[in-house]
């Protein structure tokens, strides 16, 4: 998705080989605009699937989440990483392991909001090394709803997440996919006009 990688290429800040920093439009202040051109993408290559919910975790997938089912016209759930007064049971949890923090954190949805009846797109804002989408492909297969795929806003080709994923044979679509961050430098893999 060409608007996205100028906007990765202009704005993106590299913070090391592996860390890409993108606060400007995704992970802290959030355009808008380019959100809703994030959703209308996931939505246009998942539009035969027959998504009934996205599914995210908060807080940085929320805003694609929300708008690609804005167009996909199905609510949005985001999983919490922290129980609250009000999520306290009913709830599908899964254990999600964190290389930077290097400690496993639990992630919690509610019963009621993804059933068997389900076919949901799971949306996350990076895919590095696959454990928070792991987490979330781990709640829907315990609710017995279907997974259409995932749908990432930027993958890390270089770190081991996405084939982690494919080789599962769940179909995987991100909008932007770097090849590598060495030198300072972001390059994408694939050259992609659209
Ligand atoms: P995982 O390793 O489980 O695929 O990635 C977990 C989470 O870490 C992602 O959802 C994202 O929030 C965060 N993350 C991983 N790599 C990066 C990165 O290079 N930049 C930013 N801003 N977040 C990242």
């Amino acid at each position: 998705m060409k608007l996205l990688k100028d906007k990765i290429q202009n704005e993106g800040r590299v913070l090391s080989e592996n860390v890409l920093k993108v606060d400007t439009f995704l992970n802290h202040q959030i355009d808008p605009p380019l959100m809703q051109a994030v959703g209308e993408e996931f939505a246009r290559r998942f539009k035969d699937a027959g998504i009934t919910k996205v599914i995210t975790i908060e807080s940085s997938g929320i805003a694609p989440a929300m708008m690609a089912g804005l167009v996909l016209g199905v609510p949005a759930i985001f999983a919490r990483k922290q129980k609250s007064l009000t999520l306290i049971d009913h709830l599908y949890t899964a254990s999600v392991f964190s290389f930077t923090k290097n400690e496993s954190n639990d992630i919690s949805v509610s019963k009621d909001f993804v059933t068997s009846e389900d076919t949901v797109l799971l949306i996350d804002d990076f895919l590095a090394n696959g454990q928070a989408a792991l987490g979330l492909i781990d709640i829907v297969e315990q609710a017995g709803a279907k997974l259409a795929g995932v749908g990432i806003v930027i993958e890390k080709g270089f770190q081991k997440g996405g084939a982690i994923i494919r080789d599962k044979g769940i179909r995987v679509e991100s909008l932007a996919i770097i090849s590598s961050l060495a030198n300072g430098k972001v390059e994408f893999l694939g050259e992609d006009l659209s």
